[in-house]
């Protein structure tokens, strides 16, 4: 089924990490951009029908629909309603539905909490990052750790039996013991899921001009394998199990909708910069919010950089994500899919990463040790 991707670009301030797809609020812009992300779902066909030729034989069903941003939950309830509601009027959505919100914790309360969760979202990821506030204040994040527990406590009384929390690691002037105080403190409160993203400081980041004014720095590679090995160890013995190189949940809550990205799946994005693959097809939407609500008001096409992707290349996509989640490749459903063996094509590149005890080839899976996800690039590079 179809996973359905929605981008909302708005924030209540930039970080100075942050490399995304976002802007800052502005009421006007985001009353005008919800219309727009209404029409483009439900012309979604017809809008981009001429820029993609999307075949009347595509699927239409869905079971995940993915609020993701920049911070979706700056968003009124009534509006995530809307654009839900118009999903429900475009697709066939299963009764059983996993709907997210990526979350920040400063933007919400008790009763907007109840709210999203009327207008149907029924799992929430916050983005914590630490639950330590010198370094939540180096992150120029605007909520602190007491703020964090806070909306997680919220968000169970608010009737979320689903709650997943982001944390990064390898942050400015972070050590282990640190770095560890944030995953013994996300344990403690016994979340469904928990995705683990190692900090990238890019190079025009306004972080990287904040580390060297200030002399902060990231500690040592093996300190960054130390951070990622020890948390995973400490997750697992809190009951919350690997299933994909960042990601941990209890048993039944993985992200039904991220596992489509990892299992050579379909999705649609709509709103501005979102990525949609269907039937070969892989296509980007405008990235300028004000570019993408000009194109829907004015019924011109939205997806830009449209891409026929050749059966190789699907392949490769394919064995590269698949290869992320800790089951890794199905290669009967892989070899079926693609008519292709495997091993008879890329054996000869990965044998030494099975001799290095990196990746584990067994009769009808290939997946990475735990060490070998901390090479898991380079293992990948054979397929792409
Ligand atoms: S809240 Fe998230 S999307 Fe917005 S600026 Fe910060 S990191 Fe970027």
């Amino acid at each position: 089924m179809l996973g359905l991707y929605v981008h909302v670009p708005f924030c209540s301030a930039i970080c100075n990490y942050c490399n995304f797809n976002r802007g800052l609020f502005d009421a006007e812009l985001k009353a005008r951009y919800v219309r727009a992300l209404e029409a483009e779902i439900r012309q979604s066909t017809l809008i981009n029908q001429s820029a993609i030729r999307n075949p009347q034989s595509a699927i239409r069903e869905s079971d995940t629909i993915y609020f993701g941003g920049g911070t979706p939950s700056l968003l009124e309830p009534a509006e995530i309603g809307r654009i839900i509601q118009a999903c429900r009027e475009s697709f066939d959505v299963s009764a059983d539905v996993e709907i997210t919100m990526e979350a920040n914790p400063e933007t919400v309360n008790q009763p907007r909490l109840a709210a999203f969760r009327e207008a149907g979202v029924n799992r929430l990821s916050y983005g914590v990052q630490s639950f330590r506030d010198e370094e939540l204040r180096r992150l120029s994040r605007l909520h602190d750790a007491d703020r964090a527990r806070y909306a997680f406590a919220e968000a169970r009384a608010a009737g979320f039996d689903n709650v997943s929390l982001d944390l990064m690691m390898w942050l400015p002037e972070q050590r282990v013991d640190d770095w560890l105080l944030s995953v013994d403190a996300a344990i403690a409160l016994a979340p469904d899921h928990l995705s683990l993203y190692l900090l990238e400081v890019y190079p025009n980041a306004p972080l990287k001009d904040d580390m060297a004014r200030a002399r902060w720095s990231q500690a040592p590679d093996e300190d960054a394998e130390a951070m990622y090995l020890t948390a995973m160890e400490r997750l697992e013995s809190a009951g919350l199990i690997q299933y994909e190189i960042s990601n941990v949940a209890r048993p039944g809550r993985q992200s039904r909708h991220n596992l489509k990205y990892w299992r050579d799946g379909e999705w649609l994005g709509f709103g501005c910069g979102a990525h949609s693959t269907q039937a070969g097809r892989r296509w980007k939407n405008l990235s300028s919010t004000e570019d993408y609500v000009d194109a829907v008001d004015r019924r011109r096409p939205t997806a830009v950089e449209v891409r026929h992707m050749t059966p190789d290349e699907q392949l490769g996509d394919a064995l590269f994500t698949g290869l992320r989640l800790t089951d890794g490749i199905d290669l009967d459903i892989v070899e079926r899919r693609y008519n292709v063996d495997i091993w008879a094509r890329f054996g000869k590149d990965l044998e030494r990463f099975v001799e290095g005890g990196w990746l584990v080839r067994e009769p009808s899976r290939l997946r990475l040790t735990r060490s070998g996800m901390l090479l898991a690039h380079e293992v990948m590079t054979v397929f792409v």
